[in-house]
């Protein structure tokens, strides 16, 4: 837990948020502000700054956390029509919460935007 991470402070409660699915390796919560139908954050709940901070002894934690993305786009109703999940990672891709997450958009068709 680091108690300056706004999504460390989700995972633990302490900032209440709309959270769709926990277990004791990830926590699934809805996006503040939407960009799609549906847009879910999926993060481990240990602290992760980002993918350039995945160690080897979180593999399985990173598989772990696309197997929940996949169960929750198919709870969500959007698996057939498919999805798109985006892990911003540093500045130029305009990460703003470091703690690592994987977007799980879809309810619409997306447009293929690269940047
Ligand atoms: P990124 O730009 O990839 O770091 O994405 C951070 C995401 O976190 C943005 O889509 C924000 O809307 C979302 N976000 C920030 N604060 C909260 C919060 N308290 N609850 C839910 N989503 C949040």
């Amino acid at each position: 837990m680091n108690h300056d991470c706004i999504f460390c402070k989700i995972i633990s409660g302490e900032l209440p948020s709309a959270i769709i699915f926990q277990d004791e390796r990830v926590t699934a919560f809805r996006d503040i502000n939407p960009a799609a139908p549906t847009h879910i954050l999926i993060v481990p709940n240990k602290h992760i700054a980002s993918v350039e901070a995945v160690e080897e002894a979180d593999e399985s934690l990173i598989g772990y956390l696309y197997r929940a993305a996949s169960r929750i786009a198919r709870e969500e109703g959007i698996s057939e029509a498919g999805y798109r999940l985006i892990t911003n990672t540093g500045a130029n891709a305009g990460q703003t919460v470091f703690h690592l997450h994987v977007h799980l958009l879809g309810g619409k068709m997306l447009k293929l935007a690269l940047d």
